[in-house]
């Protein structure tokens, strides 16, 4: 697992990889930003600076479902890397296995295996922004690969302008620099939230990649993607709450 965490306004930030033991990869991204001189700690020196700080470990069977195993076997089948599996509508699927019954919803094919990483963003109503973003990564990744999750600029940005956290495939959000994107395009072109949102998607992603939540410091709200769907939701202090899929 990796995540990572940025207060806008005041530019700090913190992000942990290869963690196989920290219940919630974020708290310890917050003690990264807090209590050590860097931004980034990965593997070995991550889950020992996590048994110092004393954040809740378990142990790695914890992580181990039923369905993602599942899937997993269906990855390695099909040799394919998935951030975003949809069962097929029709016959087969991957290396040939049957799928009965294809879940739908609305209509359309409803991904079996949500993309793993959580992401979130907030305004205070000072209009100080932070986002946060974390992930078990792509289904059947190489050993040791880290994807754009933990990675300042890419899976997360925040500054006093906008808050933002991306998921899907990694690799298109990293050679995008989608999340510090959408904050340049704002500072440099000068577009609000929606339009910087829209632009990044259109003219920075590569076709049916990703997708992302946006917050800005003014308290618009705004998400992209070109994927199928991206499940999201938003919800503010007056009891407003709204969930989308597709
Ligand atoms: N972005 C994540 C990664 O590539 C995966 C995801 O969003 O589900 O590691």
């Amino acid at each position: 697992m990796e995540a990572s965490i940025m207060d806008g306004p005041k530019r700090r930030c913190g992000a942990v990889s290869g963690l196989t033991t920290v219940k919630n990869p974020v708290s310890l991204a917050r003690h990264v930003m807090d209590k050590t001189p860097h931004s980034y700690l990965a593997f070995a020196g991550a889950e020992e600076f996590a048994r110092k700080q004393g954040v809740e470990l378990v142990d790695n069977e914890y992580f181990i479902t039923e369905e993602n195993v599942g899937m997993l076997k269906l990855a390695k089948e099909a040799n394919s890397i998935m951030f975003d599996y949809r069962i097929p509508t029709l016959g087969t699927c991957g290396g040939g296995a049957a799928m009965e019954s294809p879940i739908q919803m609305n209509g359309l094919p409803i991904s079996v295996y949500a993309p793993e990483t959580v992401g979130c963003v907030v305004v205070d109503k000072e209009g100080r922004c932070a986002a946060a973003t974390s992930t078990g990564g792509l289904m059947n990744k190489m050993t040791g690969r880290i994807g754009d999750s933990p990675l300042i600029g890419s899976g997360t940005y925040a500054c006093d302008l906008v808050a933002v956290s991306c998921t899907g495939e990694g690799e298109a959000i990293i050679r995008s620099t989608l999340a510090r994107e959408v904050a340049a395009v704002m500072e440099y072109k000068g577009l609000n939230l929606p339009e910087a949102v829209d632009y990044v998607i259109k003219y920075r992603l590569d076709e049916g990649k990703a997708g992302l939540i946006a917050v800005s410091k003014n308290g618009e709200v705004a998400c992209g993607f070109n994927t199928t769907g991206m499940f999201r939701g938003c919800a503010t202090e007056d009891g407003f709450m709204e969930v989308g899929v597709w």
